[in-house]
């Protein structure tokens, strides 16, 4: 045995084999079938009755199937996974917590609907009831297909007092939720051409302000603007430099009773000169590069070497730079982020 493999079982030997506990993609908002026990077109219709919900209820409904739990290296019960699972995943509205899932492990033969911990635990004896009298039976026949679908029939009614295609719209709860919508929307396109001609109405005032005659502040005689070329002789150095490199424009006012000047910065928006630490005009650049990342867990070093083009100073400041930190949205896949609190209930067949 070479030294190598030595090590190599002696490393077997130490370290258990100890999967971390995953979930699965959540790639779809309505239906993963990745234990492919639909066809598309069975996907596809019950996507249309899970949109409907949610377009008609603002309820966030999801149909999840998977081979088994230790795909994802999960040992422990069909709960802890489901509970698990929809907090990772975020199911539902955050506030209202109303989210549902329907989460089948098809060779564990175990299923589960979670639901949101705004329901509390009132809907957890329905949830048996559906499970129990609409989807194993069918499960046991090995029609997964309407197992689901008449499942997901059954947990709309109970949340929503309606089957799929019923929804009644004349409700004053939905007639106050059209509304809204339509005051958002309405909100929108007013808005839209305001919000277009703002930057031009912003530049057209900025222009105005900066050309409109001064007065001067000692004999209320109206002032004049020297022309560019001959305002340099009332500009420092260092105003000059910042000229030179457009970080600011300057304008100069003078008075011509009592010789009552006045200078007015303009900084550029966009200028890759900042402000100086020695001199304070803008006329340093930076070069920065990274010293060490940030990650989830630490925090990374930025370093910055600074040049003035007007003192010639040359300094260099380092600065941290944060953790990353993961947004919900971009974990949760555009999902409202709700949680469990290990409400619904649980099946095999
Ligand atoms: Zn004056
Ligand atoms: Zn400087």
């Amino acid at each position: 045995m070479r030294i190598w493999q030595a090590a190599v079982a002696l490393w077997l030997l130490v370290v258990p084999p100890l999967a971390a506990q995953t979930f699965p993609e959540d790639a779809d908002f309505y239906v993963n079938d990745y234990a492919d026990i639909l066809t598309d077109a069975q996907e596809d219709d019950l996507a249309a009755v899970l949109e409907e919900l949610f377009q008609a209820r603002d309820i966030e409904f999801t149909v999840l199937t998977i081979p088994r739990m230790a795909d994802y290296g999960h040992t422990g019960s069909i709960e802890n996974f489901a509970t698990a699972l929809f907090n990772t995943w975020g199911i539902g509205d955050a506030d209202r917590n109303d989210g549902l899932l329907l989460l089948v492990s098809r060779f564990d033969r175990e299923l589960r609907i979670e639901v949101g911990a705004g329901y509390g635990d009132t809907l957890n004896a329905p949830m048996k009831r559906v499970i129990d009298n609409k989807i194993t039976p069918y499960f046991r026949l090995d029609d997964y297909a309407k197992g689901i679908r008449f499942g997901v029939d059954e947990v709309i009614y109970e949340v929503t007092n309606r089957y799929p295609g019923e929804y009644d719209n004349s409700g004053p709860a939905q007639l106050w939720a059209n509304f809204k919508r339509f005051l958002v929307n309405l909100g929108w396109w007013l808005l839209a051409p305001f919000a277009a001609v703002m930057p031009f109405a912003v530049k057209l005032f900025r222009r105005f302000q900066r050309n409109k005659p001064r007065i001067c502040p000692n004999d209320g005689n109206r002032m004049r603007r020297y022309l560019e070329e001959t305002e340099d002789g009332s500009l420092s150095a260092g105003q000059l430099a910042e000229e030179r490199l457009e970080s600011v424009d300057y304008d100069v006012w003078y008075c011509d009773r009592c010789e009552h000047v006045t200078i007015e910065a303009y900084r550029k928006w966009f200028s890759r000169y900042g402000a100086c630490r020695e001199c304070g005009f803008r006329t340093v650049e930076g070069d920065s590069r990274t010293i060490r990342s940030a990650t989830y867990s630490s925090t990374g070093l930025r370093e910055t070497d600074y040049n003035c083009h007007h003192c010639n100073a040359h300094y260099t400041v380092q600065k941290t730079i944060p953790k990353k930190t993961r947004s919900s949205s971009s974990s949760s896949g555009g999902r409202g982020g709700g949680s469990s609190s290990g409400g619904g209930a649980s099946g095999s067949w």
